[in-house]
């Protein structure tokens, strides 16, 4: 049986890209986000490949996602982004070994009632401006306080996370930087602040710890910069094939709402993927996808199970056609713009119906 959409990860693509970002931080340890299941790329098989690659932590949300981890028994450092949210699921992640990201008193108290928290290991996370999750900046002599109460913790370190470092001109990461550093003046631990955004644009960021994503799977987080130009390759690549072929006249519509309508006599081929299988019903006409190493065009509405596209550009494009949805020469950061999102969304969105290999 021929699956009908196809997600191929090329594990080697991760491996490169992880070297990408050693290259640009040579002197930093390296967390890769593994999280929503390794951005929809598989976390048991993507982790492994970091693992054996060298990576020096993982982070995930939470401790399901870490627990998925370590049942396929990944062994690397494991952190959980989140922290956790009751004494079970504390005295679990101890027991696992997980890195806890504490954000908040309330977690540290959970931590603090433990009957047995001298394995813990713990990151505190400190808002520098995100205002989403962290201790404010002034508490920190309270944490050093909580660390020197428990001198069985092992402390990680100091934790911020930018809220525009995707934005070059946007002197606010800057501004992040100077209040998380003058708020750990002195102070002792490792510190970690980069995102793939903040580790590409921002090098005063590729401190102790950088916490790399996105770029890992071979996109850009910026908008003005391509993968291409950062030397990084696309990890995976989606895949439907044309199921149908048909020529209309001139001015037929096509697809629910008549939305597209043939502007001359065209053939338009129907392809076996939509928005049941991750294919956002905002894709609009024109958004590109490849046949035959040519660009075809979406020509109508996105439906559960198929999209319609113009193939005036392909005119041998057969039934059985391979159709490339995005990967290597069509960049997901692309694809994403024709639905108002980002590549982060559409590797999210993909559904269980996608048959996945690893290459
Ligand atoms: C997801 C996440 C990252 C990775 O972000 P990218 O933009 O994918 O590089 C880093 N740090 C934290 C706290 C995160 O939640």
């Amino acid at each position: 049986m021929i699956p009908r959409v196809t997600a191929t990860v090329d594990l080697s693509a991760l491996t490169h890209n992880l070297g990408i970002v050693r290259k640009l931080a040579p002197r930093s340890r390296v967390m890769a986000a593994v999280k929503a299941d390794a951005y929809g790329h598989g976390a048991v098989p993507v982790s492994r490949a970091l693992e054996q690659a060298g990576v020096d932590a993982l982070a995930v949300a939470c401790l399901e996602e870490a627990m998925s981890l370590r049942q396929a028994r990944i062994q690397a450092p494991i952190a959980l982004l989140e922290g956790v949210i009751s004494g079970e699921e504390a005295a679990q992640a101890v027991y696992e070994q997980l890195q806890i990201v504490v954000h908040d008193h309330w977690q540290i108290e959970l931590l603090e009632r433990l009957p047995d928290s001298a394995r813990l290991t713990l990151w505190f996370k400190l808002d520098s401006g995100m205002h989403r999750l962290g201790f404010p900046l002034a508490d920190v002599p309270r944490l050093r306080e909580v660390l020197a109460r428990h001198p069985l913790w092992r402390f990680a370190g100091w934790i911020t996370h930018l809220a525009c470092a995707d934005e070059p001109d946007n002197p606010f990461t800057r501004e992040q930087i100077s209040r998380f550093e003058a708020a750990l003046e002195g102070v002792p631990g490792p510190r970690s602040i980069a995102n793939s955004a903040g580790l590409i644009a921002w090098p005063q960021t590729r401190v102790d710890w950088v916490r790399p994503g996105l770029m890992l799977y071979g996109c850009s987080p910026l908008p003005q910069v391509s993968a291409a130009a950062l030397g990084l390759r696309p990890a995976m690549r989606l895949e439907s094939r044309i199921i149908a072929v048909r020529e209309y006249a001139a001015g037929e519509g096509i697809g629910y709402g008549l939305s597209f309508r043939c502007p001359e006599r065209m053939r338009i081929g129907v392809v076996a993927i939509g928005y049941a299988d991750g294919m956002h019903r905002a894709f609009g006409n024109g958004t590109p996808v490849m046949v035959r190493g040519r660009r075809a065009y979406l020509a109508g509405r996105v439906s559960m199970d198929m999209i319609t596209v113009d193939l005036r550009e392909v005119p041998d494009a057969a039934v059985g056609d391979p159709v490339l949805l995005w990967g290597e020469g069509l960049p997901a950061e692309e694809i994403a713009g024709w639905a108002g999102t980002l590549s982060y969304e559409l590797f999210c969105g993909l559904t269980q119906r996608v048959r996945f290999r690893y290459r």
